[in-house]
C-alpha cells in the first residue's frame, strides 16, 4: 500500500506504474474516490458537532426550565440525527469504494526496472558458469529420476492428482539436503529460524499483499477464513504484523516450509516433471530493514547473494535477471530472478526471486519501527527464495548426471547425504 497523501501528490507516477505492471486501476477514479470519503468525513464531523451542541444546548434549556424551547431544539437533533445517520452509511459506502480500489494500486518501480510484459523481457545482468554440454546423450530429471527409483510422478497423479510427485529414497533425501544446506547458509549469515503456520487468516494475505489480486493462487480450507499459504513470506511478515519493531540492525529471519500453489492460469504450461507443481519445499529469506533505499538496495544485494552462494555450493551455472515490470507482483519495487540452467529444458529456468518491496508491505501490514527521531516510520520489507524444491532437483540432477546414469553429488551436499558422493545405477 502507498501513502494516500503521495499518491495525490504523484498520481501520474503511480498510474504508469500499473500501466506498466498490467494492473488495471484508475489513480484519478481513486483520487476521486478520497476526495469524495474526505467530503464525506467532513459533513459527519460537522453533524456531530451539530448535534452535540443541540444536546447541551437542551440540558442548558431544561435546567432553566425553557420546556418549550428545549421540545424544538429535541426536534432539531432528531432531524440531524437523520441527517448524520444517511451521512454515515454514505461514508461507509465511500470508505469502502476507496479502499478496494487503494487494495489494487501497485508499488511504483525503481528506476531501473526494465520495461516489458513478461518473463520474456527481463534483463541479463550476470551470469556465471557455462551451459553444460554432454558428450553423451542426456537424460532429463524424470528419466533419472525413475533410473534411480527416487521420483515417482505417475504415483504422485495417482494420490494427489495432477502436478503432484513422490520423492523416494535418494530423491527425499536430496530434497531434505538441499533445504538444510540453505538453512546452515542462512544461519551463518545471521538469520533466524522460524518454524510458521501454513493455514494462514485472509487478513494475513491482505496485509502481505498476496491478496485480492493473488487469491485465485491461494488454496482455501472449506468452511474456513483460512488459506494454505503459498509461501512462508506470509507468516514471516504476519509475525510483526501491527507491531512497532527494533531495527537497530535490519531483521533476518528465515522459515523451511510447505508451500501450495494452485497454479491458476497455468494450464498446460510445464506440465512435463517437477517444474511447476502443487506443493513444493521452499526455504525462504525475509528482511525487514529502515526506510532508507540504500539500506534496502543494500539488502536485496544480500539476499540475492546468498542465493548464488547457495547456488555456487551445488556446483550450478546460472544468471540473473533483472525483472522487468510486467512480470512484477503489485508489491514489487525492484526483483531480480535467479535463473538455473536446465539442460532438459535447453534454457535457464527460474528457480529464485529477489524484491526489494521498500515500505509497500510494511504498510500494509502495519510494521513500524522508531527512527533516530524518534519518529514512528514504516519500514522496508524483501524476500528471496533460499532454495526451492524440488525444482532445484531438475538442475541438480540433470547438471551432474554421468554417461552411465550415476549422479555426481556436490562436496557441500555430502555432509547432507551421509557422506554419499555419487548415486550408483543397480
Ligand atoms: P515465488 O515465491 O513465486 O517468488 O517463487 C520462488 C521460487 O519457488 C521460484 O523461483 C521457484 O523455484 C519455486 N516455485 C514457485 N512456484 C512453483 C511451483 N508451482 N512449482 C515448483 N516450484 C515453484
Amino acid at each position: 500500500m502507498l501513502d494516500m497523501k503521495w499518491i495525490r501528490q504523484n498520481r501520474e507516477q503511480v498510474q504508469a506504474a500499473a500501466d506498466r505492471k498490467g494492473i488495471s486501476v484508475s489513480v484519478a477514479e481513486l483520487v476521486a474516490q478520497d476526495e469524495e470519503r474526505r467530503r464525506l468525513q467532513r459533513v459527519t464531523e460537522e453533524l456531530r458537532g451539530e448535534r452535540n451542541k443541540l444536546s447541551e444546548r437542551i440540558g442548558a434549556l431544561m435546567k432553566e426550565g425553557e420546556r418549550e424551547e428545549a421540545e424544538r431544539s429535541r426536534r432539531q437533533v432528531k432531524e440531524v440525527l437523520g441527517k448524520l445517520a444517511a451521512a454515515e452509511e454514505e461514508m461507509g459506502q465511500a470508505e469502502k469504494n476507496w479502499e478496494s480500489l487503494m487494495r489494487l494500486v501497485p508499488n511504483v518501480v525503481s528506476p531501473d526496472t526494465p520495461d516489458g510484459r513478461s518473463d520474456a523481457d527481463n534483463v541479463e545482468v550476470k551470469r556465471v558458469g557455462a551451459p553444460q554440454s554432454f558428450p553423451f546423450e542426456a537424460k532429463d530429471h524424470i528419466a533419472l529420476g525413475e533410473l534411480h527409483d527416487m521420483i515417482d510422478v505417475r504415483r504422485g497423479v495417482k494420490a494427489g492428482g495432477t502436478r503432484n510427485y513422490y520423492l523416494k529414497g535418494a530423491g527425499a533425501l536430496l530434497h531434505r539436503a538441499v533445504q538444510q544446506l540453505a538453512v546452515d547458509l542462512l544461519l551463518r549469515r545471521g538469520f533466524t529460524l522460524l518454524d510458521v503456520p501454513l493455514m494462514v487468516r485472509t487478513e494475513a494475505m491482505n496485509q502481505t499483499g498476496f491478496f485480492p489480486l493473488g487469491e485465485d493462487q491461494t488454496y482455501r480450507l472449506a468452511g474456513e477464513d483460512k488459506w494454505l499459504a503459498g509461501t512462508s513470506e506470509v507468516s514471516l511478515i504476519a509475525y510483526y504484523g501491527n507491531e512497532v519493531v527494533e531495527l537497530r540492525e535490519p531483521i533476518r529471519l528465515a522459515a523451511a516450509s510447505a508451500c501450495f500453489r494452485s497454479e491458476v492460469g497455468s494450464a498446460g504450461r510445464d506440465v512435463h516433471g517437477l517444474y511447476r507443481v502443487h506443493q513444493f519445499a521452499k526455504v525462504e529469506q525475509v528482511v525487514l530493514c529502515r526506510a532508507d533505499p540504500d539500506v534496502s538496495e543494500a539488502m536485496l544485494q544480500e539476499i540475492t547473494a546468498n542465493a548464488e552462494e547457495l547456488l555456487a555450493c551445488l556446483e550450478l551455472p546460472y544468471r540473473v535477471v533483472a525483472v522487468c515490470a510486467g512480470d512484477m507482483s503489485q508489491k514489487t519495487y525492484k526483483q531480480y530472478d535467479i535463473e538455473t540452467w536446465m539442460p532438459s529444458r535447453g534454457t535457464y529456468g527460474e528457480t529464485h526471486s529477489s524484491s526489494n518491496l521498500h515500505d509497500f508491505q510494511a504498510r500494509r501490514s502495519n510494521i513500524r519501527y522508531r527512527d533516530e527521531a524518534g519518529k514512528l516510520r514504516y519500514c522496508h520489507t524483501l524476500n528471496n527464495t533460499a532454495v526451492a524444491s524440488p525444482r532445484i532437483l531438475i538442475p541438480l540432477l540433470e547438471n551432474h548426471q554421468e554417461e552411465d546414469g550415476s549422479i555426481r553429488i556436490p562436496a557441500a551436499l555430502r555432509p547432507y547425504m551421509n557422506g554419499l558422493a555419487r548415486l550408483t545405477v543397480g
